[in-house]
């Protein structure tokens, strides 16, 4: 019944090809299996079963090769299985796969750290630490900040999303899914306005100093400056509907933060590692934060984490109060240098750049003919379009769960996104072709016609 398997990485076939309806009959023999085994809280974007993937398509139980626009979330920037990944890891998987960095440490660790040091914004002496997940890389950033301070609030924003831990889930904006039933959550932790042009009440041309003024005004009555160890912020927010702050919102905030002695933490989990079409969405701007998280594109799909700054919060932390047992595994570490490399070597930035350049005018296009696409926006790799009732903010999730599923029945994966759920989300490798992205986009514009 299943399709005979061919081989990942980057010499599988770059196109969309369809063999049954999809999820075909091999994937739905395995989703009853998954039923019976896995539990009901996780789910699932488009339950087809992967058996290989590379460049920019998945391939499925079932032979389907499907057009991948969401790099499992903006992980695989720079293609799955990517050559340099796989030769990397394949030689640290022969060698050792494990001793514990805090038992007795490795080089690939101190190298990674030494490549986040030198890549992050700043000039300024840097230190790393390197953890599993991005939501871990999160709460020890806060860590870090709380010791480092002696303070405890931490401040975050609407529609932010910085994991699924008890702390992240405090810091994580959205009920549903993530929070429902979960409490109680951490405390000391505030939330303020972003800055989101689309649906500021002011309009777009006031966003950045009316927000700017809301915040501020909103830490000093509410929360006390003094009392504050950290301001956290995804320079383009992520699941919370890829809102791109206006120009001068993140220079205004690490000023702010800056004059009152708080931590400037920017979640560059999703944004950052090339995909806006700079090494971090904040060098957008040339703003220098304190401490950076990274973690989903920096390995090419193996779980890595890390927490990068001031070298002198990064060691505030007393010798032991760091750390975990897999956090800068010798293998993940071995992927995230592939990675690192393969994004220097193949320019990603650039990459990401010109897949903005194809995806943006497109979706704009499509916007002057939709009226239902309120708003189109994002940087580089990272684009979205904003589904609305026409003429009005009134969010319309139910064509955008209508459009990603005419997607992948098409054999296109998009994500939605969004507080409200009504966003539209692009996520290519940034190693696409531009032939197979062009199909993609075509196939989403057909998408539109249909709603
Ligand atoms: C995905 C994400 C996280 C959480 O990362 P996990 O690896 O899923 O724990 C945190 N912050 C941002 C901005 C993210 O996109």
């Amino acid at each position: 019944m299943t399709a005979p398997v061919p081989a990942g990485g980057p010499t599988l076939p770059q196109q969309r090809r369809l063999l049954t309806e999809v999820p075909g009959p091999a994937s739905r023999e395995l989703f009853e299996r998954r039923q019976r085994s896995v539990a009901r809280g996780l789910s699932h974007v488009l339950p087809v079963f992967v058996t290989a993937a590379g460049g920019g398509v998945l391939v499925d139980a079932d032979g389907n090769s499907l057009i991948d626009l969401g790099s499992g979330i903006a992980v695989t920037s720079v293609g799955n299985s990517a050559e340099l990944v796989v030769s990397r890891v394949t030689e640290q998987v022969a060698q050792f796969t494990h001793t514990c960095f805090m038992v007795a440490p490795y080089e690939g660790y101190v190298e990674v750290c030494e490549q986040l040091n030198r890549l992050t914004p700043g000039e300024h002496e840097k230190k790393s630490a390197l953890f599993n997940s991005g939501a871990e890389a999160v709460e020890n950033a806060v860590k870090i900040a709380r010791h480092a301070t002696g303070r405890e609030a931490v401040v975050v924003f609407d529609h932010a999303y910085h994991g699924r831990t008890n702390l992240t889930m405090a810091m994580t904006a959205k009920n549903m899914p993530y929070k429902q039933g979960f409490g109680p959550f951490a405390g000391e932790v505030y939330r303020v306005p972003m800055a989101y042009p689309f649906r500021w009440p002011g309009g777009p041309a006031a966003c950045a100093a009316e927000a700017l003024d809301v915040v501020t005004g909103l830490i000093h009555a509410q929360v006390g400056e003094e009392n504050v160890a950290a301001l956290v912020i995804e320079p383009i927010q992520g699941e919370g509907g890829f809102v791109v702050p206006p120009d001068g919102f993140l220079p205004g905030l690490a000023k702010f933060c800056r004059t009152n002695g708080i931590v400037f933490i920017a979640d560059e989990i999703q944004s950052g590692l090339c995909r806006t079409g700079d090494w971090f969405a904040v060098d957008h701007e040339g703003v220098v934060p304190d401490l950076v998280t990274t973690a989903k594109g920096i390995a090419g799909g193996l779980p890595l984490a890390g927490v990068t700054g001031r070298a002198e919060l990064m060691d505030a932390v007393h010798p032991g109060g760091l750390g975990g047992t897999y956090g800068g595994n010798p293998v993940a570490c071995a992927a995230a240098l592939g990675a690192i490399d393969t994004m220097q070597k193949q320019d990603l930035p650039a990459a990401a750049r010109a897949i903005g350049d194809v995806m943006l005018p497109r979706l704009r296009k499509l916007a002057a003919q939709y009226p239902v696409i309120g708003d189109v926006r994002g940087r580089g790799a990272m684009v979205a379009v904003e589904l609305v009732r026409p003429g009005t903010l009134e969010p319309d999730a139910a064509a955008a769960s209508k459009i990603a599923k005419t997607c992948h029945a098409a054999g296109v994966i998009v994500l939605t996104c969004g507080t409200y759920g009504n966003v539209l989300r692009l996520l290519p490798p940034l190693v696409i072709g531009t032939e197979l992205l062009d199909e993609g986009l075509s196939v989403l514009a057909d998408a539109f016609g249909t709603l």
